[in-house]
Protein backbone atom coordinates (compact mmCIF):
# COMPACT_ATOMS: atom_id res chain seq x y z
CA UNK A 1 0.00 0.00 0.00
CA UNK A 2 3.17 2.54 -0.12
CA UNK A 3 2.99 3.03 -3.69
CA UNK A 4 -0.51 4.05 -3.24
CA UNK A 5 -0.28 7.00 -0.65
CA UNK A 6 0.69 8.66 -3.05
CA UNK A 7 -2.72 9.14 -4.29
CA UNK A 8 -3.81 10.60 -0.78
CA UNK A 9 -3.53 13.64 -1.98
CA UNK A 10 -6.64 13.16 -4.49
CA UNK A 11 -8.78 11.99 -1.59
CA UNK A 12 -7.88 15.13 -0.27
CA UNK A 13 -8.56 16.88 -2.79
CA UNK A 14 -11.48 15.28 -3.05
CA UNK A 15 -12.97 14.87 0.59
CA UNK A 16 -16.15 16.44 0.32
CA UNK A 17 -17.66 13.89 -2.45
CA UNK A 18 -15.39 11.07 -0.58
CA UNK A 19 -17.32 12.03 2.54
CA UNK A 20 -20.39 12.18 0.61
CA UNK A 21 -19.78 8.66 -0.55
CA UNK A 22 -19.52 7.18 2.80
CA UNK A 23 -22.58 8.89 4.27
CA UNK A 24 -24.54 7.95 1.20
CA UNK A 25 -23.83 4.24 1.56
CA UNK A 26 -24.26 4.03 5.34
CA UNK A 27 -27.68 5.90 4.94
CA UNK A 28 -28.32 2.98 2.05
CA UNK A 29 -27.26 0.10 4.27
CA UNK A 30 -29.65 0.46 6.53
CA UNK A 31 -32.63 1.16 4.19
CA UNK A 32 -31.48 -2.68 2.41
CA UNK A 33 -31.87 -3.93 6.11
CA UNK A 34 -35.82 -3.17 6.07
CA UNK A 35 -36.53 -5.86 3.86
CA UNK A 36 -35.36 -8.97 5.47
CA UNK A 37 -36.90 -7.57 8.66
CA UNK A 38 -40.01 -7.20 6.88
CA UNK A 39 -40.13 -10.72 5.34
CA UNK A 40 -39.05 -11.78 9.20
CA UNK A 41 -42.04 -10.05 10.18
CA UNK A 42 -44.31 -11.54 7.46
CA UNK A 43 -43.45 -15.05 8.63
CA UNK A 44 -44.26 -14.65 12.28
CA UNK A 45 -47.97 -13.28 11.51
CA UNK A 46 -48.68 -16.08 9.16
CA UNK A 47 -46.63 -18.39 11.90
CA UNK A 48 -48.63 -17.29 14.86
CA UNK A 49 -52.03 -17.12 12.71
CA UNK A 50 -52.01 -20.97 12.28
CA UNK A 51 -51.53 -21.52 15.82
CA UNK A 52 -53.88 -19.42 17.30
CA UNK A 53 -56.73 -17.88 15.40
CA UNK A 54 -58.00 -15.30 17.49
CA UNK A 55 -56.76 -12.67 15.15
CA UNK A 56 -58.38 -12.34 11.85
CA UNK A 57 -57.55 -13.42 8.29
CA UNK A 58 -58.30 -9.39 7.74
CA UNK A 59 -56.18 -8.59 9.84
CA UNK A 60 -52.94 -10.56 8.35
CA UNK A 61 -54.12 -9.28 5.16
CA UNK A 62 -53.59 -5.93 6.37
CA UNK A 63 -50.20 -6.57 7.77
CA UNK A 64 -48.96 -8.36 4.86
CA UNK A 65 -50.36 -5.75 2.69
CA UNK A 66 -48.36 -3.17 4.68
CA UNK A 67 -45.24 -4.80 5.02
CA UNK A 68 -45.13 -5.46 0.95
CA UNK A 69 -45.50 -1.47 0.79
CA UNK A 70 -42.66 -0.95 2.88
CA UNK A 71 -40.72 -3.40 1.30
CA UNK A 72 -41.28 -1.72 -2.35
CA UNK A 73 -40.56 1.58 -0.75
CA UNK A 74 -37.47 1.16 1.22
CA UNK A 75 -36.32 -0.92 -1.42
CA UNK A 76 -36.31 1.87 -3.94
CA UNK A 77 -35.01 4.55 -1.77
CA UNK A 78 -31.95 1.93 -1.18
CA UNK A 79 -31.67 1.34 -4.71
CA UNK A 80 -32.02 5.12 -5.44
CA UNK A 81 -29.24 5.76 -2.88
CA UNK A 82 -26.71 2.76 -4.00
CA UNK A 83 -26.87 4.91 -7.51
CA UNK A 84 -25.92 7.78 -5.50
CA UNK A 85 -22.79 6.23 -4.05
CA UNK A 86 -21.93 5.53 -7.31
CA UNK A 87 -22.44 8.38 -8.79
CA UNK A 88 -20.40 10.25 -6.29
CA UNK A 89 -17.10 7.93 -5.72
CA UNK A 90 -17.35 6.72 -9.02
CA UNK A 91 -17.76 10.02 -10.27
CA UNK A 92 -14.88 10.91 -7.99
CA UNK A 93 -12.42 8.24 -9.45
CA UNK A 94 -12.87 9.76 -12.83
CA UNK A 95 -11.84 13.08 -11.50
CA UNK A 96 -9.34 11.62 -10.09
CA UNK A 97 -7.90 9.73 -13.33
CA UNK A 98 -8.04 12.72 -15.40
CA UNK A 99 -5.91 14.57 -12.90
CA UNK A 100 -3.20 11.94 -12.78
CA UNK A 101 -3.10 11.69 -16.72
CA UNK A 102 -2.46 15.40 -16.57
CA UNK A 103 0.00 15.27 -14.19
CA UNK A 104 1.89 12.39 -16.23
CA UNK A 105 1.77 13.80 -19.31
CA UNK A 106 2.61 17.30 -17.67
CA UNK A 107 5.79 15.62 -16.56
CA UNK A 108 6.41 13.62 -19.67
CA UNK A 109 6.70 17.43 -21.47
CA UNK A 110 9.65 17.97 -18.99
CA UNK A 111 11.76 15.27 -19.35
CA UNK A 112 14.39 15.28 -21.59
CA UNK A 113 15.61 13.75 -24.42
CA UNK A 114 18.18 11.16 -22.93
CA UNK A 115 15.18 10.29 -21.11
CA UNK A 116 12.97 9.24 -24.13
CA UNK A 117 15.97 7.11 -25.62
CA UNK A 118 15.79 5.12 -22.55
CA UNK A 119 11.93 4.23 -22.63
CA UNK A 120 10.03 2.57 -25.00
CA UNK A 121 7.57 4.69 -26.49
CA UNK A 122 5.06 1.44 -25.62
CA UNK A 123 6.22 1.85 -22.49
CA UNK A 124 5.60 5.40 -21.43
CA UNK A 125 1.78 4.89 -23.22
CA UNK A 126 0.56 2.40 -21.40
CA UNK A 127 1.72 4.28 -18.17
CA UNK A 128 -0.33 6.94 -19.26
CA UNK A 129 -3.09 4.88 -20.35
CA UNK A 130 -3.17 1.50 -18.72
CA UNK A 131 -1.55 2.64 -15.53
CA UNK A 132 -3.71 5.53 -14.68
CA UNK A 133 -6.48 3.34 -15.78
CA UNK A 134 -5.98 1.05 -13.13
CA UNK A 135 -5.07 3.21 -10.46
CA UNK A 136 -8.31 4.57 -10.83
CA UNK A 137 -9.83 0.77 -10.27
CA UNK A 138 -8.46 1.25 -6.99
CA UNK A 139 -9.35 5.29 -6.35
CA UNK A 140 -13.04 4.33 -7.55
CA UNK A 141 -14.35 0.92 -7.58
CA UNK A 142 -11.86 -1.13 -5.35
CA UNK A 143 -12.25 1.77 -2.47
CA UNK A 144 -16.52 1.75 -3.02
CA UNK A 145 -16.32 -1.81 -2.65
CA UNK A 146 -14.43 -1.95 0.58
CA UNK A 147 -16.31 0.74 2.03
CA UNK A 148 -19.75 -0.68 1.14
CA UNK A 149 -18.55 -4.18 2.70
CA UNK A 150 -16.98 -2.77 5.78
CA UNK A 151 -20.56 -0.41 6.25
CA UNK A 152 -22.63 -3.65 5.54
CA UNK A 153 -20.87 -5.76 7.63
CA UNK A 154 -20.98 -3.60 10.62
CA UNK A 155 -24.74 -2.66 10.55
CA UNK A 156 -25.81 -6.33 9.29
CA UNK A 157 -23.74 -7.62 12.28
CA UNK A 158 -25.28 -5.47 14.82
CA UNK A 159 -28.75 -5.88 13.48
CA UNK A 160 -28.49 -9.66 13.75
CA UNK A 161 -26.21 -9.47 17.02
CA UNK A 162 -29.50 -7.67 18.69
CA UNK A 163 -31.82 -10.84 17.41
CA UNK A 164 -29.59 -13.70 18.99
CA UNK A 165 -25.39 -13.37 19.60
CA UNK A 166 -25.79 -17.30 19.68
CA UNK A 167 -27.52 -17.49 16.05
CA UNK A 168 -25.21 -14.73 14.57
CA UNK A 169 -22.02 -16.96 15.70
CA UNK A 170 -23.75 -19.94 14.09
CA UNK A 171 -24.39 -18.39 11.10
CA UNK A 172 -21.23 -16.92 10.50
CA UNK A 173 -19.47 -19.88 10.94
CA UNK A 174 -18.38 -20.48 6.75
CA UNK A 175 -17.92 -16.72 6.31
CA UNK A 176 -14.10 -17.86 6.99
CA UNK A 177 -14.07 -20.83 4.77
CA UNK A 178 -15.91 -18.75 2.07
CA UNK A 179 -13.07 -15.65 2.43
CA UNK A 180 -10.59 -18.66 2.23
CA UNK A 181 -11.41 -20.16 -0.90
CA UNK A 182 -12.87 -17.14 -2.82
CA UNK A 183 -9.52 -15.03 -1.91
CA UNK A 184 -7.74 -18.32 -3.41
CA UNK A 185 -9.43 -18.67 -6.65
CA UNK A 186 -9.14 -14.91 -7.38
CA UNK A 187 -5.52 -15.20 -6.41
CA UNK A 188 -5.30 -17.75 -9.15
CA UNK A 189 -7.31 -15.80 -11.36
CA UNK A 190 -5.56 -12.42 -10.94
CA UNK A 191 -1.85 -14.87 -11.70
CA UNK A 192 -4.00 -16.06 -15.17
CA UNK A 193 -5.34 -12.52 -16.39
CA UNK A 194 -2.02 -11.20 -15.71
CA UNK A 195 -0.38 -14.13 -18.27
CA UNK A 196 -2.85 -13.72 -20.75
CA UNK A 197 -2.42 -9.93 -20.66
CA UNK A 198 1.35 -10.72 -20.96
CA UNK A 199 0.59 -12.35 -24.22
CA UNK A 200 -2.24 -9.72 -25.36
CA UNK A 201 0.46 -6.82 -25.37
CA UNK A 202 2.70 -9.10 -27.38
CA UNK A 203 0.22 -9.75 -30.00
CA UNK A 204 -0.63 -6.36 -30.31
CA UNK A 205 3.04 -5.36 -30.29
CA UNK A 206 3.58 -8.08 -33.41
CA UNK A 207 0.52 -7.14 -34.97
CA UNK A 208 1.42 -3.06 -34.86
CA UNK A 209 4.93 -4.21 -36.29
CA UNK A 210 3.42 -5.49 -39.24
CA UNK A 211 0.84 -3.17 -40.13
CA UNK A 212 3.75 -0.72 -40.02
CA UNK A 213 6.36 -2.30 -42.18
CA UNK A 214 3.28 -4.08 -43.83
CA UNK A 215 5.41 -2.27 -47.34
CA UNK A 216 8.45 -4.46 -46.76
CA UNK A 217 6.24 -7.51 -45.68
CA UNK A 218 4.36 -7.59 -49.29
CA UNK A 219 7.92 -6.40 -50.83
CA UNK A 220 9.82 -9.41 -49.99
CA UNK A 221 6.89 -12.23 -49.59
CA UNK A 222 7.07 -13.34 -46.78
CA UNK A 223 3.21 -12.86 -45.59
CA UNK A 224 3.18 -16.62 -44.81
CA UNK A 225 6.01 -16.58 -42.39
CA UNK A 226 4.39 -13.71 -40.63
CA UNK A 227 1.00 -15.93 -40.69
CA UNK A 228 2.64 -18.47 -39.14
CA UNK A 229 4.55 -16.46 -36.25
CA UNK A 230 0.81 -14.90 -35.66
CA UNK A 231 -1.01 -18.46 -35.71
CA UNK A 232 2.04 -19.30 -32.67
CA UNK A 233 1.18 -16.33 -30.89
CA UNK A 234 -2.53 -16.63 -31.49
CA UNK A 235 -2.66 -20.28 -30.19
CA UNK A 236 -1.07 -19.15 -27.19
CA UNK A 237 -2.97 -16.32 -26.52
CA UNK A 238 -5.95 -18.61 -26.86
CA UNK A 239 -4.63 -21.66 -24.58
CA UNK A 240 -4.17 -18.47 -21.79
CA UNK A 241 -7.73 -17.13 -22.31
CA UNK A 242 -8.91 -21.09 -22.01
CA UNK A 243 -6.95 -21.54 -18.63
CA UNK A 244 -8.44 -18.26 -17.06
CA UNK A 245 -12.07 -19.52 -18.14
CA UNK A 246 -11.51 -22.43 -16.46
CA UNK A 247 -10.64 -20.82 -12.82
CA UNK A 248 -13.35 -17.97 -13.71
CA UNK A 249 -16.16 -21.05 -13.71
CA UNK A 250 -15.24 -22.24 -10.68
CA UNK A 251 -16.17 -18.87 -8.65
CA UNK A 252 -19.56 -18.97 -9.30
CA UNK A 253 -20.35 -22.77 -8.39
CA UNK A 254 -18.38 -22.22 -5.27
CA UNK A 255 -19.87 -19.28 -4.04
CA UNK A 256 -23.14 -21.23 -4.09
CA UNK A 257 -22.00 -23.85 -2.26
CA UNK A 258 -20.67 -22.03 0.17
CA UNK A 259 -23.91 -19.81 0.64
CA UNK A 260 -25.90 -23.04 0.54
CA UNK A 261 -23.74 -24.11 3.24
CA UNK A 262 -24.33 -21.56 5.56
CA UNK A 263 -28.08 -21.31 4.88
CA UNK A 264 -28.01 -24.83 6.28
CA UNK A 265 -26.33 -23.84 9.56
CA UNK A 266 -28.78 -21.62 9.62
CA UNK A 267 -32.09 -23.29 9.02
CA UNK A 268 -30.07 -26.47 11.67
CA UNK A 269 -28.90 -23.74 14.18
CA UNK A 270 -31.91 -21.79 14.30
CA UNK A 271 -34.59 -24.55 13.45
CA UNK A 272 -33.05 -26.29 16.90
CA UNK A 273 -32.98 -22.79 19.07
CA UNK A 274 -36.54 -22.02 17.88
CA UNK A 275 -37.96 -25.40 19.63
CA UNK A 276 -35.74 -25.30 22.48
CA UNK A 277 -37.50 -21.35 22.47
CA UNK A 278 -33.89 -19.88 21.90
CA UNK A 279 -35.43 -17.38 19.65
CA UNK A 280 -38.72 -15.20 20.04
CA UNK A 281 -40.58 -16.46 16.89
CA UNK A 282 -39.76 -18.55 13.68
CA UNK A 283 -39.33 -15.41 11.60
CA UNK A 284 -36.56 -14.92 12.49
CA UNK A 285 -34.96 -17.65 10.52
CA UNK A 286 -36.04 -16.18 7.39
CA UNK A 287 -34.68 -13.01 8.60
CA UNK A 288 -31.55 -14.68 9.37
CA UNK A 289 -30.58 -16.49 6.09
CA UNK A 290 -31.67 -13.06 4.21
CA UNK A 291 -28.68 -11.41 6.36
CA UNK A 292 -26.39 -13.83 5.66
CA UNK A 293 -26.97 -13.55 1.74
CA UNK A 294 -26.85 -10.05 1.88
CA UNK A 295 -23.04 -11.23 3.49
CA UNK A 296 -21.60 -13.42 0.89
CA UNK A 297 -21.39 -10.95 -2.19
CA UNK A 298 -19.47 -8.48 -0.43
CA UNK A 299 -17.06 -10.96 1.28
CA UNK A 300 -16.96 -12.49 -2.71
CA UNK A 301 -16.29 -8.87 -4.00
CA UNK A 302 -12.80 -8.78 -1.12
CA UNK A 303 -11.07 -10.90 -3.56
CA UNK A 304 -11.85 -9.04 -6.38
CA UNK A 305 -11.09 -5.80 -4.45
CA UNK A 306 -7.45 -7.22 -3.51
CA UNK A 307 -6.63 -8.18 -6.56
CA UNK A 308 -7.65 -4.22 -7.61
CA UNK A 309 -5.65 -3.42 -4.91
CA UNK A 310 -2.49 -5.27 -6.22
CA UNK A 311 -3.07 -4.04 -9.56
CA UNK A 312 -3.04 -0.85 -8.53
CA UNK A 313 -0.49 -1.20 -6.78
CA UNK A 314 1.89 -1.92 -9.31
CA UNK A 315 0.82 0.75 -11.43
CA UNK A 316 1.43 3.08 -9.21
CA UNK A 317 4.96 1.88 -8.61
CA UNK A 318 5.64 2.53 -12.45
CA UNK A 319 4.06 5.91 -11.84
CA UNK A 320 5.86 6.67 -8.60
CA UNK A 321 9.07 5.71 -10.55
CA UNK A 322 8.56 8.07 -13.11
CA UNK A 323 7.13 10.95 -11.58
CA UNK A 324 11.08 10.39 -9.71
CA UNK A 325 12.31 11.52 -12.73
CA UNK A 326 14.21 14.39 -12.53
CA UNK A 327 14.76 16.40 -15.85
CA UNK A 328 18.74 16.48 -17.03
CA UNK A 329 17.84 19.77 -18.57
CA UNK A 330 16.68 22.50 -16.11
CA UNK A 331 15.75 25.78 -16.52
CA UNK A 332 18.03 27.59 -13.70
CA UNK A 333 17.10 31.07 -14.92
CA UNK A 334 13.56 32.31 -13.64
CA UNK A 335 14.16 36.13 -15.45
CA UNK A 336 13.82 36.29 -19.26
CA UNK A 337 16.39 36.63 -21.39
CA UNK A 338 17.19 38.75 -24.50
CA UNK A 339 17.91 36.86 -26.80
CA UNK A 340 20.40 38.45 -30.30
CA UNK A 341 21.98 35.68 -31.86
CA UNK A 342 25.70 35.66 -31.07
CA UNK A 343 26.77 31.71 -30.55
CA UNK A 344 30.10 30.90 -29.46
CA UNK A 345 31.53 27.35 -28.96
CA UNK A 346 35.17 27.03 -26.32
CA UNK A 347 36.68 23.74 -27.10
CA UNK A 348 33.29 21.79 -26.17
CA UNK A 349 33.50 18.44 -26.07
CA UNK A 350 30.15 16.11 -26.60
CA UNK A 351 30.22 12.16 -25.48
CA UNK A 352 26.45 10.63 -25.47
CA UNK A 353 26.20 8.86 -21.94
CA UNK A 354 24.50 6.08 -23.34
CA UNK A 355 26.76 4.94 -25.68
CA UNK A 356 29.71 6.25 -24.72
CA UNK A 357 30.16 7.89 -28.31
CA UNK A 358 32.74 10.74 -28.48
CA UNK A 359 30.44 13.08 -30.83
CA UNK A 360 32.45 16.34 -30.11
CA UNK A 361 36.29 16.98 -29.52
CA UNK A 362 37.40 20.47 -28.89
CA UNK A 363 35.72 22.21 -30.90
CA UNK A 364 35.79 26.52 -30.90
CA UNK A 365 34.01 28.45 -33.21
CA UNK A 366 31.88 31.47 -33.04
CA UNK A 367 28.97 32.84 -35.13
CA UNK A 368 28.31 36.38 -34.81
CA UNK A 369 24.85 37.67 -35.01
CA UNK A 370 23.23 37.63 -38.27
CA UNK A 371 26.02 35.88 -39.70
CA UNK A 372 25.34 32.32 -41.77
CA UNK A 373 27.87 30.05 -41.19
CA UNK A 374 27.64 26.15 -43.15
CA UNK A 375 28.90 23.23 -41.16
CA UNK A 376 30.09 20.33 -43.82
CA UNK A 377 31.16 16.70 -43.43
CA UNK A 378 30.71 12.97 -44.05
CA UNK A 379 27.77 11.12 -42.00
CA UNK A 380 28.64 10.99 -38.38
CA UNK A 381 31.09 13.49 -38.36
CA UNK A 382 28.59 15.30 -35.27
CA UNK A 383 26.84 17.85 -37.58
CA UNK A 384 23.49 17.41 -36.10
CA UNK A 385 24.95 17.01 -32.16
CA UNK A 386 26.01 20.73 -32.87
CA UNK A 387 22.65 21.88 -33.36
CA UNK A 388 21.46 19.77 -31.07
CA UNK A 389 23.45 20.99 -27.86
CA UNK A 390 22.21 24.60 -29.21
CA UNK A 391 19.27 23.91 -28.54
CA UNK A 392 19.95 22.79 -25.80
CA UNK A 393 18.60 18.98 -25.84
CA UNK A 394 21.41 17.75 -24.06
CA UNK A 395 24.12 20.08 -21.69
CA UNK A 396 27.29 19.86 -22.51
CA UNK A 397 30.26 18.64 -19.83
CA UNK A 398 33.15 19.65 -21.36
CA UNK A 399 34.09 23.56 -22.93
CA UNK A 400 31.65 26.17 -22.65
CA UNK A 401 28.85 27.40 -24.63
CA UNK A 402 28.12 30.73 -24.81
CA UNK A 403 25.19 32.45 -26.60
CA UNK A 404 25.18 36.10 -26.25
CA UNK A 405 28.69 35.66 -24.16
CA UNK A 406 26.27 34.17 -21.32
CA UNK A 407 27.19 30.22 -20.84
CA UNK A 408 24.11 28.61 -22.04
CA UNK A 409 22.86 27.14 -19.13
CA UNK A 410 22.27 30.43 -17.88
CA UNK A 411 19.97 31.65 -20.35
CA UNK A 412 16.37 30.96 -19.65
CA UNK A 413 15.59 27.63 -21.59
CA UNK A 414 12.34 28.88 -22.69
CA UNK A 415 13.61 32.16 -24.22
CA UNK A 416 16.35 30.18 -25.76
CA UNK A 417 14.20 27.64 -27.42
CA UNK A 418 11.59 30.44 -28.84
CA UNK A 419 14.28 32.36 -30.06
CA UNK A 420 15.82 29.48 -32.08
CA UNK A 421 14.17 27.93 -35.71
CA UNK A 422 14.86 24.33 -36.01
CA UNK A 423 14.68 22.17 -39.42
CA UNK A 424 15.69 18.69 -37.59
CA UNK A 425 17.16 16.14 -40.30
CA UNK A 426 14.20 14.04 -39.65
CA UNK A 427 11.31 16.37 -41.05
CA UNK A 428 8.45 15.09 -38.22
CA UNK A 429 5.22 16.40 -38.84
CA UNK A 430 1.62 15.60 -36.96
CA UNK A 431 -1.02 13.82 -38.48
CA UNK A 432 -3.14 17.33 -38.94
CA UNK A 433 -3.72 20.01 -41.56
CA UNK A 434 -0.79 21.55 -43.54
CA UNK A 435 -1.74 24.57 -41.99
CA UNK A 436 -1.59 23.80 -38.43
CA UNK A 437 2.05 21.79 -38.72
CA UNK A 438 3.17 25.15 -40.13
CA UNK A 439 1.41 27.13 -37.75
CA UNK A 440 2.95 25.15 -35.33
CA UNK A 441 5.82 27.25 -35.20
CA UNK A 442 3.93 30.56 -34.08
CA UNK A 443 0.28 29.88 -33.29
CA UNK A 444 -0.91 33.61 -33.96
CA UNK A 445 0.07 33.61 -37.59
CA UNK A 446 -2.13 34.53 -40.05
CA UNK A 447 -3.35 32.36 -43.10
CA UNK A 448 -1.46 35.37 -45.38
CA UNK A 449 2.00 34.53 -43.47
CA UNK A 450 1.19 30.71 -43.78
CA UNK A 451 1.05 31.08 -47.27
CA UNK A 452 4.15 33.58 -47.57
CA UNK A 453 6.40 30.94 -45.25
CA UNK A 454 5.16 28.08 -47.65
CA UNK A 455 6.27 30.51 -50.74
CA UNK A 456 9.52 31.01 -48.77
CA UNK A 457 10.21 27.55 -48.90
CA UNK A 458 8.85 26.76 -52.42
CA UNK A 459 6.24 24.39 -51.26
CA UNK A 460 3.06 26.54 -51.91
CA UNK A 461 2.76 25.19 -55.21
CA UNK A 462 2.88 21.95 -54.37
CA UNK A 463 0.33 22.27 -51.68
CA UNK A 464 -2.03 23.92 -53.72
CA UNK A 465 -1.93 21.06 -56.28
CA UNK A 466 -3.83 19.46 -53.59
CA UNK A 467 -7.37 18.72 -53.57
CA UNK A 468 -7.57 20.22 -49.47
CA UNK A 469 -4.88 22.58 -49.97
CA UNK A 470 -3.57 23.90 -46.64
CA UNK A 471 -6.18 21.89 -45.08
CA UNK A 472 -5.32 18.60 -46.01
CA UNK A 473 -4.62 16.48 -43.43
CA UNK A 474 -1.21 14.55 -43.60
CA UNK A 475 -1.91 10.96 -42.65
CA UNK A 476 0.58 9.21 -39.32
CA UNK A 477 3.98 10.95 -39.97
CA UNK A 478 3.10 12.71 -43.11
CA UNK A 479 3.12 10.32 -44.66
CA UNK A 480 1.24 11.29 -47.97
CA UNK A 481 3.72 14.11 -48.94
CA UNK A 482 7.26 13.27 -50.31
CA UNK A 483 10.43 13.65 -48.68
CA UNK A 484 11.26 16.74 -50.33
CA UNK A 485 7.99 18.03 -49.63
CA UNK A 486 7.97 17.14 -45.87
CA UNK A 487 11.62 18.90 -45.52
CA UNK A 488 10.12 22.43 -46.96
CA UNK A 489 7.02 22.43 -45.07
CA UNK A 490 9.63 21.47 -42.18
CA UNK A 491 11.19 24.51 -43.41
CA UNK A 492 8.23 26.84 -43.42
CA UNK A 493 7.46 26.46 -40.09
CA UNK A 494 11.04 26.83 -38.94
CA UNK A 495 10.58 30.26 -41.27
CA UNK A 496 7.35 31.43 -39.86
CA UNK A 497 8.33 31.63 -36.27
CA UNK A 498 10.77 34.31 -37.09
CA UNK A 499 13.44 33.91 -34.57
CA UNK A 500 16.98 35.35 -34.65
CA UNK A 501 18.47 32.07 -34.60
CA UNK A 502 17.98 29.61 -37.59
CA UNK A 503 19.23 25.75 -37.65
CA UNK A 504 18.91 23.92 -40.62
CA UNK A 505 19.99 20.52 -40.37
CA UNK A 506 20.68 18.74 -43.72
CA UNK A 507 17.18 20.14 -44.63
CA UNK A 508 17.58 20.32 -48.66
CA UNK A 509 18.72 16.67 -48.58
CA UNK A 510 15.77 15.08 -50.64
CA UNK A 511 14.95 18.23 -53.01
CA UNK A 512 16.01 18.64 -56.22
CA UNK A 513 19.11 20.85 -56.97
CA UNK A 514 16.41 23.37 -58.77
CA UNK A 515 14.37 23.87 -56.12
CA UNK A 516 17.49 23.62 -53.72
CA UNK A 517 18.87 26.93 -55.82
CA UNK A 518 14.70 28.44 -55.33
CA UNK A 519 15.02 28.22 -51.24
CA UNK A 520 18.76 29.29 -50.66
CA UNK A 521 17.91 32.31 -52.58
CA UNK A 522 14.82 33.09 -50.62
CA UNK A 523 16.81 32.11 -47.24
CA UNK A 524 19.92 34.60 -48.02
CA UNK A 525 17.07 37.46 -48.17
CA UNK A 526 15.17 36.22 -45.33
CA UNK A 527 17.75 35.05 -43.29
CA UNK A 528 20.32 38.53 -43.62
CA UNK A 529 19.65 40.01 -40.19
CA UNK A 530 19.13 36.59 -38.26
CA UNK A 531 22.09 34.23 -37.21
CA UNK A 532 22.17 30.95 -39.76
CA UNK A 533 23.86 27.58 -39.53
CA UNK A 534 23.02 25.31 -41.97
CA UNK A 535 24.58 21.74 -42.49
CA UNK A 536 24.59 20.36 -45.66
CA UNK A 537 26.31 18.02 -47.69
CA UNK A 538 26.07 20.09 -50.93
CA UNK A 539 28.11 23.31 -51.74
CA UNK A 540 25.29 24.92 -53.24
CA UNK A 541 24.25 24.99 -49.73
CA UNK A 542 27.63 26.69 -48.12
CA UNK A 543 29.42 28.67 -50.78
CA UNK A 544 27.22 31.75 -49.64
CA UNK A 545 27.70 31.41 -46.05
CA UNK A 546 29.96 34.00 -44.51
CA UNK A 547 32.23 30.86 -42.57
CA UNK A 548 32.45 27.21 -43.72
CA UNK A 549 33.16 24.88 -41.13
CA UNK A 550 34.44 21.31 -41.96
CA UNK A 551 34.05 18.43 -39.46
CA UNK A 552 35.54 15.02 -39.34
CA UNK A 553 35.17 12.41 -36.38
CA UNK A 554 34.06 15.45 -34.10
CA UNK A 555 37.04 17.58 -34.78
CA UNK A 556 37.01 20.94 -37.44
CA UNK A 557 39.63 19.87 -39.78
CA UNK A 558 39.20 23.30 -42.37
CA UNK A 559 36.91 26.47 -41.76
CA UNK A 560 37.15 29.86 -43.59
CA UNK A 561 35.29 31.20 -46.82
CA UNK A 562 34.34 29.35 -49.93
CA UNK A 563 36.90 31.33 -51.89
CA UNK A 564 39.38 30.34 -49.26
CA UNK A 565 38.20 26.67 -48.80
CA UNK A 566 38.66 26.16 -52.88
CA UNK A 567 42.55 27.39 -52.71
CA UNK A 568 42.91 24.54 -50.31
CA UNK A 569 43.85 20.88 -50.47
CA UNK A 570 41.25 18.98 -48.88
CA UNK A 571 37.68 17.58 -48.42
CA UNK A 572 36.02 21.09 -49.40
CA UNK A 573 38.12 21.35 -52.61
CA UNK A 574 37.54 17.70 -53.44
CA UNK A 575 33.25 17.78 -52.66
CA UNK A 576 33.35 21.14 -55.17
CA UNK A 577 35.40 19.48 -57.88
CA UNK A 578 32.89 16.60 -57.43
CA UNK A 579 30.24 18.74 -57.48
CA UNK A 580 31.15 20.48 -60.53
CA UNK A 581 31.73 17.62 -62.88
CA UNK A 582 28.26 15.88 -61.68
CA UNK A 583 26.77 19.67 -62.52
CA UNK A 584 28.49 19.28 -66.01
CA UNK A 585 27.55 15.61 -66.86
CA UNK A 586 23.89 16.75 -66.57
P1 LIG B 1 26.03 13.94 -38.44
O1 LIG B 1 24.87 14.82 -38.21
O2 LIG B 1 27.25 14.68 -38.87
O3 LIG B 1 25.73 12.83 -39.38
P2 LIG B 1 25.70 13.23 -35.71
O4 LIG B 1 25.97 14.46 -34.94
O5 LIG B 1 24.30 12.84 -35.89
O6 LIG B 1 26.45 13.27 -37.06
O7 LIG B 1 26.42 12.01 -34.96
C1 LIG B 1 27.73 12.05 -34.46
C2 LIG B 1 28.00 10.75 -33.74
O8 LIG B 1 27.22 10.68 -32.58
C3 LIG B 1 27.69 9.53 -34.57
O9 LIG B 1 28.71 8.58 -34.32
C4 LIG B 1 26.38 9.03 -34.02
O10 LIG B 1 26.34 7.64 -34.08
C5 LIG B 1 26.41 9.52 -32.60
N1 LIG B 1 25.08 9.92 -32.17
C6 LIG B 1 24.27 10.82 -32.78
N2 LIG B 1 23.13 10.98 -32.11
C7 LIG B 1 23.20 10.16 -31.05
C8 LIG B 1 22.33 9.88 -29.97
N3 LIG B 1 21.14 10.49 -29.84
N4 LIG B 1 22.72 8.98 -29.05
C9 LIG B 1 23.92 8.38 -29.16
N5 LIG B 1 24.77 8.59 -30.12
C10 LIG B 1 24.44 9.47 -31.09
MG1 LIG C 1 23.08 14.66 -38.96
Amino acid sequence: MKELQYLNKYFIKYKYRFLLGIVITIVAQIFSLFTPELIGNSIKVIEEFSRQSDATIGDIKSTLLKNILLILVTTVIAGFLTFLMRQTLIVMSRYVEFDLKNEVYQHYQVLSQSFYKKNRTGDLMSRISEDVGKVRMYVGPAVMYSLNTLIRFTVVIIYMYNISPTLTLYSLLPLPLLSYGIFKISSEIHIRSGKFQENLSTLSSFSQEIFSGIRVIKAYAIENQKQDEFSALAQDSRDKSMSLAKVNSLFGPLMILLIGLSNLVVIYAGGMMYINGDIPDIGVIAQFILYINMLTWPVASLGWVSSLVQEAEASQKRINEFLKEQPEIKNSNPNSSEIIGKIEFKNVGFTYEDTNINALKDISFTVNPGETVAILGKTGSGKSTILTLISRLYDIKKGKLLIDNQPIHEVNLNDLRNHIGVVPQDAFLFSDSIKNNIKFGNEDATDEEVIEAAKKAVVHDNIITFSNGYDTVLGERGITLSGGQKQRVSIARALIKNAPILLLDDCLSAVDTETEEAILNNLLVFCKDKTTIIVSHRISSAKNADKIIILEEGEIIQQGTHNQLVEQEGYYKELYLKQLTEKEIS
